[in-house]
């Protein structure tokens, strides 16, 4: 049997599912396909990742009206403390100077997806098909066909717009021929959470080493996510050391900020990379998400940026649905892929000019950085503007960072 849908969301990740409560409790028909259940131990997305929100996330969130829920988990981002190892350069960042409460806030991505998944629960015109694989994809001028797995059956959808948010290693994005540019870090990121002896005052650090960037980024219980990244051939041997080797290896490339670390959780690895899609509209399917862009997670800023498409794809659907009944229109994508553009390269550029930046210690390229560190901190506007990046509320954006509503 053959279900019609005005769109079809492939992934229900961290992005997909944000789309997808964007756009509940209007007239659009929707359906949500998701691989992997989202209590699974498996589920790529919801894993136990702490995630830096930035303002813009915060303000996208409180108008898809799930923000008080990943508040009540989430701990504040009041400072910023970021340095070079070995080196003078700093840059410290206050949310009081902005007149802010914060200046972002850590969560951890399984809890995110709690609050995703039941707020889609509750919604009547999503359908959430879980666990359910996209298995093939067929455009056509009118609508798209897709066919998916289901556990014991397969089933038949059509919709007018396909929204592929199945991630970096989309298979959706391969059946499509959307060809991708990928830039191979060689570095991997360990990731784990730890306690540390001095309270983290709600300060976030991210310290630049001859090995990688280290960042910690508090939690609540005096906790802290150790993003610790390393050259990709050293992985196995961070992954396998014992608890305090491994703390001791932490504890000397951070220095004792926080004085001595301890309670080390389980640690897990994610491989680097940036990987740019050559397009992110063919046809009536539009690329959203990890599918589209993945960057280095060294400034934090992969799902803001994502989120910041959801809102720019949610508005342009609401608003001119309306005039064109047609999710797929070629002048409503065009349209919305051109105001989300600038954000998306910008971004990228600079989280990858951070991975060149930050691990090159010849003595010229050092001294260079930490002089611009240090007047990045001692110059009001420059801080401020850096500040206003980081919180993704710098350029143009969609309305719903403006505090507009859908
Ligand atoms: C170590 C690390 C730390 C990070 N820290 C931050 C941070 O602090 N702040 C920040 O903003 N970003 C951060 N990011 C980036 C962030 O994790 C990504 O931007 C985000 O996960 C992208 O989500 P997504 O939904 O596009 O893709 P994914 O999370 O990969 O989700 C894709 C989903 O699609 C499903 N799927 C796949 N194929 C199919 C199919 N055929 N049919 C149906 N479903 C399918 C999968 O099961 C999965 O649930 C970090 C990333 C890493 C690796």
């Amino acid at each position: 049997m053959l279900t019609e849908y005005d769109i079809v969301i492939a992934g229900g990740g961290m992005v997909g599912a944000s789309l997808a409560c964007a756009l509940s409790d209007t007239n659009l028909r929707i359906a949500l396909v998701e691989a992997i259940s989202p209590d699974s131990e498996y589920q790529p997305s919801y894993d136990e990742r702490g995630l830096a929100l930035s303002l813009s996330s915060k303000r996208i969130f409180q108008a898809l009206k799930v923000w008080h829920q990943v508040e009540a988990n989430a701990n504040p981002i009041k400072r910023v403390h970021v340095s070079d190892r070995g080196h003078f350069g700093k840059v410290r960042m206050n949310a009081a100077s902005m007149g802010l409460e914060a200046l972002g806030y850590v969560v951890i991505a399984r809890e995110l997806g709690t609050v995703l998944m039941s707020r889609l629960r509750n919604t009547g015109n999503v359908d959430l098909l879980c666990p359910a694989q996209v298995t093939s994809v067929r455009q056509q001028p009118d609508n798209i066909s897709l066919s998916l797995s289901l556990p014991q059956s397969t089933q038949e959808l059509s919709c007018k717009l396909l929204v592929v948010a199945d991630g970096a290693r989309s298979g959706i994005r391969e059946q499509l021929n959307i060809k991708t540019e990928i830039t191979d870090y060689n570095q991997t990121a360990i990731v784990c959470n730890v306690t540390s002896q001095i309270a983290h005052a709600d300060t976030a650090y991210e310290r630049f080493t001859e090995a990688g960037p280290l960042a910690l980024l508090p939690l609540k219980q005096n906790r802290s996510v150790v993003v610790f990244t390393v050259p990709t051939e050293e992985a196995e041997h961070y992954l396998q050391v014992d608890n305090d080797y491994f703390l001791e290896e932490i504890q000397k490339r951070f220095g004792r900020r926080l004085g001595k670390l301890a309670k080390v959780s389980s640690r897990h690895s994610y491989p680097m990379m940036q990987l740019l899609a050559h397009k992110q509209v063919e046809g009536r399917a539009v690329l959203l998400g990890n599918s589209a862009h993945t960057i280095h997670p060294n400034g934090a800023q992969g799902f803001n940026l994502c989120l910041r498409d959801v809102a720019g794809l949610a508005e342009h659907l609401v608003q001119d649905n309306g005039l064109a009944n047609d999710p797929g229109d070629k002048h409503l994508l065009e349209s919305y892929l051109n105001s989300r553009l600038e954000d998306q390269q910008r971004v990228s550029r600079l989280s990858h000019g951070m991975t060149r930046w930050f691990y090159n210690n010849q003595l010229t390229r050092a001294a260079t950085r930490n002089v611009a560190m240090t007047l990045v901190d001692l110059v009001p506007p420059a801080k401020d503007s850096l500040m206003r990046r980081g919180m993704g509320i710098w350029g143009k954006q969609p309305g719903l960072v403006r505090g507009l509503e859908l």
